[in-house]
């Protein structure tokens, strides 16, 4: 069994960073990726553009740059493929960790491929991989996807979007720019404080125009599969009334109520189609598998990984 001082799990930016640093002790480190090197940002949207600039990006005091004030997703891989190769980091990539056991320098890692001894072990795992779900029925049918990659597939679809916060926002106006017919469902009085200035008027005014249509006070309370079955998405919600929204109505403290909530059906509002939409790469299933994009990730913007993961990164 080979070993290590420490074992690293995750390659991604916090991972890299710790793994240069215990180099530049004299260490010996190993980083374990269960994909690529940074695998969660080799998934984001296709066309994502960084919230920070190039300089907050940093590790292992290499400098990035980038053809425009925010780093893309494309230069970021480069970046830190980069940052790999100089450092001649060992990162096992495609080897998932299972689990490990033993005790302060003497551990066991375990992963798909094999086991490893290591002194120390550091979880850079990240949370990408957790979406914060709705937990709904009807959530896990193939029509809904928390992931979101580019607009492209969605080209004349009807799409609801769920949430209100960066990713949100970006995703409704990339998919209103690529011709999908775009419906936010948002929980609370409108788009979310946190999102970034040169991105929150944009969204609001489409809102406000009736380009992209927005339900607040709203929550989604059942997904069904039957909306997806009729051919052509502007027919899919009609015949079946089969999504259905919770709503707070704020309307109604104006008659002198309290705040009420009501099932509403998409198909019940005016001119209201709801959503679906289609994964790229099921694409060719979209007729009769429509999908729902939920967009909010566990802990998505100053989580305790980004905390622990090195100052230069900072929340989105
Ligand atoms: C859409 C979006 C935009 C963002 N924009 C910005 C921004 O502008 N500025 C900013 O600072 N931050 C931004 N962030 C946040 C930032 O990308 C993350 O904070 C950063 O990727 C966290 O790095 P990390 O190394 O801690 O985790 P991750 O990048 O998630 O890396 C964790 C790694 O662990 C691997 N892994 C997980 N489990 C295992 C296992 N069992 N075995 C082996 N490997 C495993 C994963 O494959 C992954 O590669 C953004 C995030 C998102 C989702």
């Amino acid at each position: 069994m080979e070993h290590f001082d420490v074992a690293i799990v995750g390659a991604g930016p916090t991972g890299l960073a710790c793994g240069i640093e215990l180099q530049k002790r004299g260490l010996k480190p190993v980083l374990f990726d269960k994909g690529c090197v940074v695998n969660s940002i080799y998934h984001y949207p296709i066309n994502l553009v960084f919230f920070t600039t190039p300089e907050l990006l940093e590790i292992g005091d290499i400098p990035m740059t980038s053809l425009n004030e925010k780093p893309g997703r494309t230069e970021a891989l480069k970046y830190y493929r980069r940052v790999a190769d100089l450092y001649k980091l060992n990162i096992h990539q495609y080897e998932r960790v299972l689990g490990f056991e033993g005790a302060d320098n003497s551990f066991t890692v375990r992963t798909d491929i094999a086991c490893y001894g290591a002194r120390k072990i550091i979880l850079a795992s990240g949370y990408y991989d957790i979406p914060n779900r709705l937990n709904v029925p009807g959530e896990a049918l193939e029509k809904v996807i928390h992931y979101y990659r580019e607009a492209h597939p969605f080209y004349n679809q009807d799409i609801l979007i769920v949430g209100a916060k960066n990713s949100a926002a970006i995703a409704a106006l990339e998919l209103y720019w690529t011709g999908a017919r775009v419906t936010m469902v948002i929980r609370g009085s409108g788009i979310s404080h946190n999102v970034k200035y040169w991105i929150k008027p944009n969204i609001e005014n489409r809102i406000k125009n009736g380009e992209i249509q927005a339900y607040f006070h709203s929550r989604i309370k059942e997904i069904r599969p039957h909306d997806a079955s009729a051919p052509g998405t502007a027919a899919q919600l009609l015949p079946g009334k089969k999504t259905v929204l919770q709503r707070r109505h704020r309307g109604a403290q104006q008659q002198g109520q309290s705040h009420y909530e009501k099932s509403l059906r998409l198909s019940d509002l005016p001119n209201r189609r709801a959503l679906s939409v289609s994964r790229a790469r099921q694409a060719s299933r979209a007729k009769t598998h429509p999908q729902i994009f939920l967009t909010k990730l566990k802990d998505n913007r100053s989580g305790q990984a980004g905390a622990k993961r090195h100052a230069a990164l900072t929340p989105m």
